[in-house]
């Protein structure tokens, strides 16, 4: 957001209005939508029922006042870009290196998909770990340990495939990537697995098998590895 607001706020529209980077920032400036204050909710006050929290209608949840659609960049306004898919904004910002880097990252991740403006407590459990993931990736990660639970949820097979690459990018920089998960491919792309279960005698968690993908499968008393030796095939 920030080198956004710095190059609209550089446009010849902006600067002929004096509008500054600062104007641009829907939680502080001039420009931000005055109803919502550029929260892009309002809370209806309905009479003996509870509050009820509903899009702005002002700003249709764009968090912007009218007068921000008039600043273009490359034909497009910054509360527009900020309804676009990370997808569709990596085309309108191919000319600024340090926002189109940041956005390919998101596109790796497999979160090519979601609306920049989105809001974070929008996002799920594993959207989230994703995202925390994209400041990651190309640290030194020596020493590091990550523990992700169940980062598949909600993926595309395909997505999960983006998932495991960036796994082998984190632990190619050195880090062990520990994941709690179901997902059978993610599991058959481990290099241990430690499969927790229920034994019919044992109601509890136990441990019914350590070591390798195949390891697991050769385990009688595990179900994960029954599962497993299909994927294997
Ligand atoms: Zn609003």
């Amino acid at each position: 957001m920030d080198q956004l607001r710095k190059n609209y706020a550089a446009t010849d529209t902006a600067r002929a209005d004096g509008i500054g980077a600062s104007d641009f920032s829907y939680n502080t400036g001039s420009l931000a939508c005055p109803r919502c204050e550029g929260t892009r909710r309002i809370t209806l006050d309905v009479q003996f029922l509870p509050d009820v929290d509903i899009v702005c209608p002002d700003c249709d949840g764009s968090r912007y006042a009218p007068e921000a659609a008039k600043y273009l960049r490359r034909d497009i306004s910054l509360p527009a870009l900020l309804q676009c898919t990370v997808r569709e904004a990596m085309d309108h910002t191919e000319d600024l290196p340090s926002v189109c880097r940041k956005l390919t990252k998101l596109e790796e991740l497999g979160l090519g998909y979601l609306t920049l403006g989105e809001a974070s407590p929008a996002l799920s459990g594993g959207e989230a770990q994703r995202l925390k993931l994209v400041s990651q990736m190309n640290r030194d990660q020596t020493g590091t340990v990550f523990v992700l639970d169940e980062p598949s949820v909600g993926l595309h097979a395909l997505d999960v495939q983006t998932l495991l690459r960036v796994f082998d990018k984190l632990a190619a920089k050195g880090a062990t990537v520990t994941v709690i998960e179901h997902d059978l491919h993610l599991i058959v792309n481990a290099d241990h697995v430690i499969d927790l279960g229920l034994l019919e005698d044992n109601p509890g968690s136990e441990v019914i098998a350590t070591g390798s993908p195949a390891d697991i499968t050769r385990n009688p008393d595990s179900l994960t590895g029954k599962y497993l030796s299909q994927k294997l095939e």
